[in-house]
């Protein structure tokens, strides 16, 4: 009996042991399988083995800390899917800028602040004679243009950083022919305050030849009609003395007089369209000084005392400007082109008003001289064609005083524009670059430079 009780209490005790046992272990082990299976990437897993108490406990928390783990997941991925997407499209974009650049006919360069290229297209290497596809980035841009321009081009970067943009024309010589390259230089913030340019290079040699070839043979008809229009009334007048000395009538000698007036008259328009001709053609290079360019208003002024009385004169010059590069002889020269088409445009007016005014300009980079009048004003067809040689409304015209006036203004790197002014009449502005803006060489570039700037 006491046996049996013994056997029955041993295997009770050894089977409630097992059982509380398993009441403990059987969660442990979900548990550690349910973390093996999340550490490798099933977030999807949970515990479901019976626990209670304090494991009960423990088992609820695990599903939750799984549950937030798997949501968490999900927002990471899809945040990830957005960012692939994000960068797909930049690269697409950027892939698809880089094709324009490359496919664009001109030469793009874009520079850091000391003048290292940092990245060329193929028609840049192109435009410079590369023959590998583009120029290695790390070289400097004056070592890949021929030396007589780079002194230019730096200017015009400079330029270019101080001012938003700048524009400059070069020409050299390579490969046994004469190449002309229109260069813009534009300020390029390339991040964490630093500062660089991007250039665009173009070449203008065909467009300028075919410029040329069409101003010369503009020039060639208008010389040709300019000389024919004085030779007819020389060629009627010398018929008309030929039969007047034939017949000797009464009133022969008036006629003669005249006649042989008529021919004089002819020879001097004659006279004066060869010189004014020359005098375009044969510039004398300018002699840049540091001027007071209120002096030289003045000077153009008092070439004309005496013939302008009937005309007020009303000076805004500002005192103590800086000073412009030029020569004042030249600048002289077109301001009285300027002042003499005033007076003659206000021949026919009631109201005469001859203004000039100078001043700095807004941007601070050049003075600018107006010189207005309250004349017949410009129509559109002669605001067009001003400053064309040779193109004259007046019966006795040139043509050539406004065509002069604007080379000398490019030849000292400015501009000059003609605009309507108030109440009537026509104003002109011619833009001079301050000293420090026009440091750069008045090389024979220099003269083709501002063409753009005149209107
Ligand atoms: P020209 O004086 O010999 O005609 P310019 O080149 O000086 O030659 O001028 C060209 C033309 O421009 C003039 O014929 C005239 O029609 C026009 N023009 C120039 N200045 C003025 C002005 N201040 N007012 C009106 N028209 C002007």
């Amino acid at each position: 009996m006491l046996l049996l009780i013994t056997v029955f209490v041993f295997f009770s005790s050894v089977w409630l042991a097992l059982f509380l046992s398993k009441q403990i272990t059987r969660p442990v082990e979900a548990l550690a399988d349910a973390m093996n299976e999340i550490a490798r990437g099933r977030y999807g897993r949970r515990v479901t083995a019976m626990a209670t108490g304090e494991m009960g406990d423990l088992v609820h928390s695990f599903n939750h800390m799984a549950g937030d783990l798997e949501s968490s997941r999900h927002v990471a991925e899809s945040a990830k899917a957005q960012l692939t997407a994000a960068n797909l499209a930049v690269e697409e974009r950027r892939r698809e800028l880089e094709t324009i650049i490359e496919t664009i006919p001109s030469g793009v360069v874009t520079l850091d602040s000391a003048g290292v290229v940092l990245q060329a297209n193929r028609a840049f290497a192109a435009l410079m004679g590369i023959k590998k596809n583009a120029p290695q980035p790390g070289a400097r841009i004056e070592n890949l243009l021929p030396a007589e321009c780079a002194e230019d081009l730096a200017g015009t970067i400079r330029r270019g950083s101080r001012m938003g943009a700048a524009s400059t024309e070069v020409e050299f010589h390579a490969h046994g022919r004469t190449v002309h390259l229109a260069i813009t230089s534009a300020r390029l913030e390339l991040g964490r305050g630093q500062v660089g340019s991007v250039l665009v290079v173009e070449d203008t040699t065909e467009l300028l030849r075919a410029q040329r070839q069409l101003a010369w043979k503009e020039v060639a008809q208008q010389v040709a009609h300019e000389i024919k229009n004085p030779l007819t009334p020389i060629a009627l007048s010398a018929e008309r003395i030929g039969r007047h000395l034939d017949r000797a009538q009464p009133d022969s000698p008036n006629i003669i007089r005249k006649c042989s007036e008529v021919i004089l008259g002819c020879v001097g328009t004659l006279r004066t369209l060869v010189d004014q001709f020359s005098a375009l053609a044969q510039f004398p290079a300018p002699q840049p000084r540091a001027c007071d360019i209120n002096q030289i208003v003045e000077a153009a002024l008092a070439l004309f005392s005496g013939r302008i009385e009937e005309i007020t004169v009303q000076r805004n010059l500002t005192p103590e400007l800086p000073p412009v590069m030029a020569d004042a002889e030249s600048i002289r020269r077109a301001l009285a082109n300027l002042i003499d088409n005033a007076a003659e445009a206000m021949q026919g007016s009631l109201l005469r008003v001859l203004g000039l005014r100078t001043a700095l300009s807004e941007d601070g980079a050049a003075i600018e001289v107006t010189v207005s009048d309250t004349g017949s004003g410009l129509t559109d067809e002669i605001r067009e064609r001003l400053f064309l040689p040779f193109y004259s409304t007046k019966r006795r015209g040139t043509g050539l005083g406004l065509s002069i006036a604007a080379k000398i203004v490019q030849e000292h790197g400015g501009s000059i524009s003609a605009e309507p002014n108030e109440p009537k009449g026509a104003r002109f502005l011619v833009r001079l670059p301050l000293m420090e803006a026009s440091a750069e060489p008045a090389s024979a570039a220099a003269a083709e430079k501002s063409a753009k700037g005149i209107a």
